[in-house]
């Protein structure tokens, strides 16, 4: 293995990107100066990473295990995407949802070594000078968070760091971004966590959040920022408050290259396990009545590519917005309701304020999505009144983390006796009904943002139209082979993520070309062009 930075000794071993530990050659030893530091034993990267596995699978907690692969990431970078993208499906709930929620909460007292970039109201007028202090200089991926809404667990000022790194580990294993392009950043303005702001040990900026004008001048000034010192950059949003959320994405999404993951992310993702449902149910999209429990950013940004992708098969925009219902904590999204939100308006038609039972029963939608955050909401009887009315319902729990699941797996199979098509946010494990293993399916967005990011960041997209998340959509569907839809599955397995994005990147980055939106010339063979420049781990 070259070492091009002419370090030595120690210097090798303690830096994570070269660093092999126990897998250093014997000439590789001799020459870097390694003899005597390390155990006799030359290990392969095979070697290691079992021994990774086996130390992880002693911890007790997921937690452990967290700051176990954390500290590897640290150490070993390579031994760290190696060992994720092989073991993806047991190690995503570890290092993204479920258990990235609980780091989050705990993320002051766990922390241990310097992850991301930080921008409080104190680097206002700096923040182009500051992010000069970040140690690579060509950054292609941000992923930005204020931490206000993580997950479904509220605002977790600073603690909320955790998001943009785990989804960053995503970038590279599952789209094979190289880390050096990666830049997490918290734009930590507050809190209004009383608990945190009491508490010695919160790392964040000790006050009340920054709101209104003050907020949004800092945020541009970030933004500015970034255009001048990452020019290419694709800004991810993450975790914001819904109207802040929908108020960035508005006034930035045509501007720069940027996308928020909760809106456009789970849109394209939900989306693809829509169209994909179709080709089980028999029941073609364009004919499909969808009702939402939750009408907040993940649920309205779903709808908002729905009526894209029934535009796209010929409805109207109007015909569009009357296939899709929501049913907020209130009732029925309907005309006439004075608490609703502007994104609720396009889908408050004329109709009584129902609850869900009775918005089922009288809407018989033959796909239900939750995106509440209210655990337990698909309760038996919504399940058995799904089933009554169609062959094979589909069902979607996506929210986050498990105890806000609308569902569980095993409760939508049982209760539709096996008929379900059945997606969740969080990971379940797989389900037997009737002596038939049913292999659950996550609606991860980690399905989708990889390849879109990577799509973006080879054409250098000015920026980022719906139309690329409808794409991104279907690429996803079209990815599900007829064996995995056999097993039961909804999404292709994890274990393909990397096929599956870059399948997803093709078709982005083609649909990007064709709009016109591409700074980049546009490579001879985009899929050889994605193989070529994909991080690869191995030794
Ligand atoms: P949000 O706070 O913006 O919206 C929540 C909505 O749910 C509101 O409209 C609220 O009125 C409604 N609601 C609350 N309790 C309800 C109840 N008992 N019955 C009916 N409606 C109820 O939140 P959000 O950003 O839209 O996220 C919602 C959930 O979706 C979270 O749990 C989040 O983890 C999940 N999510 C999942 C994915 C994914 O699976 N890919 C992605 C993003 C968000």
């Amino acid at each position: 293995m070259p070492i091009k930075s002419g370090k030595r000794g120690v210097e090798v071993l303690r830096d994570r990107t070269i660093s092999k530990s126990t897998a250093f050659t014997k000439e590789e030893r001799e020459s870097f100066g390694l003899r005597g530091l390390l155990p006799y034993a030359i290990g392969s990267q095979e070697t290691q990473m079992n021994r990774v596995m086996a130390n992880i699978r002693r911890k007790e907690s997921d937690i452990e295990k967290y700051i176990f692969l954390s500290a590897l990431q640290d150490r070993n970078e390579k031994l760290y995407y190696k060992t994720v993208m092989e073991n993806i499906k047991e190690l995503l709930p570890i290092i993204y949802t479920p258990t990235v929620g609980q780091v989050c909460k705990e993320f002051s007292q766990i922390y241990r070594n310097d992850k991301g970039f930080f921008i409080t109201p104190e680097d206002k007028g700096d923040i182009f000078d500051i992010l000069g202090n970040w140690p690579e200089e060509d950054v292609k991926v941000i992923v930005v968070t204020d931490g206000e809404r993580i997950l479904g667990l509220g605002d977790l000022g600073a603690n909320g760091m955790g998001i943009p790194i785990g989804k960053l580990s995503l970038y590279v294993a599952g789209g094979g971004i190289h880390p050096k392009h990666c830049m997490p950043i918290m734009f930590d303005v507050g809190t209004g966590n009383e608990e945190y702001l009491n508490d010695l040990l919160y790392l964040g900026y000790p006050h009340h959040r920054l709101k209104g004008e003050a907020y949004f001048d800092l945020l541009d000034e970030f933004i500015q920022a970034v255009q001048k010192r990452f020019p290419d950059a694709l800004i991810q949003f993450e975790d914001f408050l819904t109207p802040n959320a929908y108020a960035i994405l508005k006034k930035y999404q045509h501007q720069i290259l940027c996308f928020n993951d909760d809106i456009q992310g789970t849109a394209a993702v939900a989306l693809g396990g829509v169209l994909t449902s179709a080709r089980v149910s028999g029941k073609a999209f364009k004919d499909s009545t969808i009702l939402f429990v939750g009408a907040g950013s993940a649920a309205t940004g779903i709808a908002d590519l729905m009526v894209k992708a029934f535009m796209d098969e010929g409805l109207t925009s109007e015909e569009a917005h009357k296939r899709l219902w929501f049913v907020d904590i209130n009732g029925l999204v309907v005309k006439g309701r004075n608490d609703l939100m502007s994104h609720n308006i396009p889908y408050a038609h004329e109709y009584d304020q129902l609850p869900l039972i009775e918005a089922i029963k009288a809407l018989k939608p033959n796909i239900l999505i939750g995106a509440s955050g209210a655990g337990g909401t698909f309760t038996q009887e919504v399940i058995e009144t799904m089933s009554a009315i169609n062959e094979r319902p589909v069902i979607f729990a996506l929210s986050n983390p498990t105890s806000k699941s609308e569902c569980t797996a095993a409760q939508a199979y049982t209760f539709s006796k096996g008929k379900a098509i059945f997606a969740s946010g969080s990971p379940f494990d797989n389900f037997v009904y009737e002596g038939r293993e049913i292999i659950t399916s996550q609606g991860n967005n980690v399905y989708i943002f990889p390849g879109v990011g990577l799509a973006a960041i080879t054409a250098k997209a000015k920026y980022l139209p719906d139309e690329v998340f409808l794409v991104a959509a279907k690429a996803l569907a079209s990815c599900v082979t007829e064996d995995e839809l056999s097993e039961g599955r909804v999404y292709g397995k994890l274990l393909r993520l990397r096929e599956i994005s870059h399948r997803i990147a093709v078709a982005v980055a083609e649909k990007l070309y064709e709009m016109g939106l591409a700074k980049a010339p546009k490579p001879a063979d985009l899929d050889a062009f994605f193989k070529e420049m994909e991080y690869d781990p191995t030794y």
